[in-house]
């Protein structure tokens, strides 16, 4: 049985509008890409969609309360939402430094989560910030 999805190019800023035939689950045609770069991008699109990941996760005595990260290669759209969830339960402490990789194999994807900034330890004292601590019950 064949199926038709449309995807929006956005390899570059033209935006094509692509429609994708597949069949069985294999690219049969491809139409409305300007380029055949926009053939490639809607065929894996409809096939095997990935995202690049981008998210913060918690430090705790830094002298930021979050570190930015990202994935160290794209991960599957329908894997993302489990990332973020396995991810809201990483507590780093300081210092992180930038390309550390702070989830190793995320979600058995073989993919890494990694560090995108450094954050040093903070100085002792009332201006150490540990972000988001729950409030006590
Ligand atoms: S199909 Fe080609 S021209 Fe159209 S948006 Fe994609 S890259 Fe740009």
């Amino acid at each position: 049985m064949s199926e038709v999805r449309e995807v929006t190019c956005i390899v570059c800023p033209v935006g094509c509008r692509v429609r994708v035939w597949l069949e069985g689950g294999r690219v049969v045609r491809v139409e409305g890409n300007l380029c055949p770069r926009g053939a490639a991008y809607a065929a894996s699109e409809a096939t095997h969609p990935v995202r690049e990941f981008f998210a913060v996760v918690r430090v705790k005595g830094g002298d930021l309360p979050v570190v930015s990260v990202r994935s160290d290669r794209p991960v599957p759209k329908g894997a993302v939402l489990s990332i973020v969830r396995e991810l809201s339960r990483v507590r780093l402490r300081a210092p992180v430094r930038a390309g550390e990789v702070v989830l190793a194999n995320v979600g058995g994807l073989g993919v890494n989560i990694v560090a995108t900034r450094t954050v040093k330890r903070a100085e002792r004292g009332p201006a150490a910030r540990d972000a988001f601590e729950p409030p006590p019950h």
